[in-house]
């Protein structure tokens, strides 16, 4: 069994005995987690720093898609899907245990349709050449009903049935952030790059705040990556301060909903909405995931809100295509992400490989890196780690991601395992519960995990708050807002025992996570 080495306060003690890294990356979401794997399997000395906690921005709120992008395709960026497909490849071979390939149905409502959407769909199966997940076909209505249950057949003259791949996202972050670890990096939640420091008008370190202590660390490296999603402008005011803004957000809400609207194993994919989006429909955890929306928003946060306007729309969209009503009083939790859009017009000369994400190499050898999706953080960590190591001089060294396994893999995955997310950790979690009955229990009665995973978070990864454990260690509040609140108390009790925090820092955990999780609440 692979064990992690995660614990904070070792990374911490590395801030103080490490004189220069090689790279210091700003951001713990997918791009950052990602160039973090890569830069150290490289074997540069690689220190990664997240504000917050690892996926608290963007990348735990994602539609839950490994995916080529068939949207992409209709636009006739043929590069971008087949990249997009062997990514998909790779990364459901390299993370078998938070990874799936999922059957979607796209319901057609003529024959015309049926081909178009048909033949588009065989075409996407065609690109992944042998990295294919099954093959595109043509069925009936009937099979349509049979598959999809809950689906308006009226007027329904059939569907096409195509695969694609599915994940937990702040699973695969964590297990991302173990990797890198286990690979010689050091990578810490909760420290916030305040500022850069520069020398001769080059950037040769940041200074960064520990959230938890205010502690402050001067740290000297040969290369910062910004790879901050969207907050990639602000580390760059911090470089210029007369930089111009290069992302514009756009919010994409999901809905959450329980099987029962939506039961059966398959997805659905809705290919074009009121305003010519494709929404989907995907069964995750037991639940429903059903989105997206693309809104262009002025104020970034981590904690988007969803608008009335977003929530009405994928109602509206989701009850056209079901006979069953769904009601805002039937969402079991609501959840907003922003996507880091490059503006147009931002990836002039300096950007080195502009692609679905942009790379700029800034005057000053600031490197940053932004847009892309989670499907493609791999190459993107790839592409980022070759434009820093030219702009740094670092020595070349070659990438070794395309085989590497993700902290977790295992041969034999059963998907209904209750623990299976956790791929290889699965069996250390179960031996708590042989230490210790009681971990065993359920930590809310509407949902399978146990209390164990609470302690197995602590341990081993890095999990601090009551909200990384119910947001991001197990995904309680993006599956059902409500139980996440009541499950509140007893996750901070047992994060209490095990951290030796007192009952103040018990009711505070308590009472921040209720104000928070009161947002994934539609009623
Ligand atoms: C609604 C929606 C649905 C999507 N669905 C899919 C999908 O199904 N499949 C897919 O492949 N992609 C999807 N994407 C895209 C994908 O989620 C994003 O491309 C990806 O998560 C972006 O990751 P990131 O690391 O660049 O940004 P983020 O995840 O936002 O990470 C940036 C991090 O930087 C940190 N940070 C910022 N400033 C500082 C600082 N000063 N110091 C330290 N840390 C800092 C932030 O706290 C944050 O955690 C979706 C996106 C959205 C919005």
């Amino acid at each position: 069994m692979q064990l992690s080495f995660m614990n904070r306060t070792t990374m911490l003690q590395q801030l103080d005995e490490t004189s220069e890294w090689d790279i210091i990356i700003i951001g713990g979401g997918a791009t950052g987690l990602g160039t973090a794997v890569d830069a150290a399997t490289r074997g540069y000395k690689t220190l990664l720093l997240e504000q917050h906690d690892f996926a608290k921005g963007t990348s735990s709120r994602s539609t839950k898609l490994v995916h080529g992008g068939v949207r992409y395709l209709a636009q006739g960026n043929i590069k971008l899907v087949r990249e997009a497909l062997k990514e998909r490849g790779l990364l459901l071979k390299n993370a078998p245990h938070v990874t799936t390939s999922l059957s979607f149905v796209l319901p057609c409502y003529s024959w015309g349709q049926k081909m178009y959407y048909g033949i588009g769909l065989k075409i996407y199966d065609l690109m992944a050449g042998n990295l294919g997940l099954g093959k595109t076909k043509i069925i009936g209505s009937k099979k349509a009903k049979e598959l999809l249950p809950t689906i308006n057949t009226k007027k329904l003259s059939g569907a096409i049935i195509y695969k694609d791949g599915q994940f937990d996202d702040a699973r695969l972050a964590i297990n991302l952030a173990q990797t890198a670890v286990e690979n010689g990096a050091t990578v810490i939640n909760y420290c916030k790059v305040v500022q850069l420091i520069k020398e001769n008008k080059k950037v040769n370190g940041v200074i960064v705040t520990d959230e938890l202590s205010n502690k402050e660390y001067r740290l000297k490296c040969k290369v910062v990556i910004n790879a901050t999603g969207i907050f990639a402008d602000e580390i760059l005011r911090m470089d210029d301060a007369a930089a111009k803004n290069i992302v514009s957000p756009s919010q994409g809400i999901h809905l959450v909903l329980d099987k029962i609207f939506f039961p059966g194993s398959d997805a659905m994919m809705i290919p074009k909405t009121d305003d010519g989006r494709v929404l989907f429909a995907v069964p995750w955890h037991n639940k429903v995931v059903v989105g997206t929306t693309d809104t262009a928003i002025e104020n970034h946060s981590l904690e988007p809100q969803a608008l009335a306007d977003e929530i009405e729309f994928v109602l509206h969209h989701i009850n056209k295509y079901l006979d069953v009503e769904v009601k805002p009083t039937d969402v079991k939790a609501v959840f907003a992400g922003l996507r880091p859009l490059v503006k147009k017009g931002a990836a002039n000369k300096t950007a080195l490989m502009p692609r679905d994400h942009t790379i700029i190499v800034s005057g000053s050898n600031l490197v940053t890196i932004t847009g892309g999706k989670w499907t493609t953080y791999r190459k993107m960590a790839n592409d980022v780690l070759t434009n820093a190591a030219f702009a740094a001089g670092l020595q070349k060294k070659s990438c070794i991601t395309e085989a590497l396994k993700i902290h977790g893999w295992v041969t034999d995955t059963d998907k209904n395992a209750p623990l299976h997310i956790y791929g290889s950790d699965a069996l250390a979690i179960k031996n708590l519960c042989k230490q210790d009955k009681t971990l065993s229990e359920l930590i809310h009665p509407l949902l399978p995990n146990i209390k164990a995973e609470i302690i197995w978070a602590v341990q081993n990864e890095m999990a601090i708050t009551v909200e990384d454990v119910l947001a991001r260690r197990t995904r309680i509040l993006f599956l059902d807002a409500k139980a996440a609140m009541e499950a509140a108390p007893v996750v901070a009790e047992l994060m209490a025992k095990q951290m030796h925090k007192d009952n103040n820092w018990m009711q505070q955990q308590i009472n921040d996570f209720n104000t928070l999780a009161k947002q994934y609440l539609l009623s």
